[in-house]
């Protein structure tokens, strides 16, 4: 079974992996990120409430999170393995996310580190591009879409996210560095984290994560 984490600062390539890997593993996607946007559109309480703090770059409070991914982790497609995308990012959620697997039975193989510069993500988020409908991820020169600005699957036109501007990166990556990076610690202490280099294209990036034969 494959049962993942996928950590990484904003911009480290971890939902455009995730979006292959679920394929070609044939397991859940689970990107809190995602989780979140959706609440968003769907104007839920708890998607305005977690809108304030993505709209300023910060983290949405360990409690809203928690409970986010404890109930996703209720349904029983976990069981096959999972990916989990831009969760934990802090102490606090990794150890709710031991407590959530020991009770759901399910363990964690890995925890996928992508090592990038930072002086790369600025450059890599500005120009990222997303799909609002299907989720597909472009770049508009590493990864551009056949057609400008309409995605190659769904035919949808591309958007920017709101936090993808220059100004909220910097605190993203500020809260990366001071709330999500002690977590590298805590799994290397758990003997099931792996590197890869993520300044590298999407298919250099698979071809490292194949070579782990996870
Ligand atoms: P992402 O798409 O993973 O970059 O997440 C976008 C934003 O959603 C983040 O900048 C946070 O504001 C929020 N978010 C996503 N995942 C988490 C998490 N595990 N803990 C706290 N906030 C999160």
């Amino acid at each position: 079974m494959r049962s993942v984490v996928l950590l990484g600062a904003p911009g480290s390539g971890k939902g455009t992996l995730a979006t292959i890997l679920k394929n070609s593993w044939n397991v859940p996607h689970i990107s809190t990120g995602d989780m979140f946007r959706e609440a968003v559109r769907a104007n839920s309480p708890m998607g305005l409430k977690a809108f304030e703090y993505m709209k300023a770059g910060l983290l949405v409070p360990d409690d809203i999170t928690i409970g986010v991914v404890d109930e996703r982790f209720s349904k029983s497609d976990v069981k096959k393995g999972f990916i989990l995308d831009g969760f934990p990012r802090t102490i606090k959620q990794a150890e709710a996310l031991d407590e959530i697997l020991t009770k759901n039975n399910i363990k964690l193989n890995s925890v996928i580190l992508l090592d990038i510069d930072e002086k790369l993500i600025i450059k890599r988020i500005t120009g990222r591009r997303t799909c609002p409908k299907c989720g597909a991820i472009y770049h508009i020169e590493n990864v551009p879409p056949r057609k400008q600005n309409i995605c190659d699957k769904c035919s949808s036109d591309l958007i920017q996210r709101k936090d993808d501007t220059e100004e909220v990166v910097k605190e993203r990556l500020n809260a990366y560095n001071k709330q999500t990076s002690p977590l590298v610690d805590f799994y290397r202490n758990k003997k099931i984290l792996v590197r890869i280099d993520a300044s590298k294209t999407p298919d250099k990036m698979i071809e490292q994560v194949e070579a782990l034969s996870l």
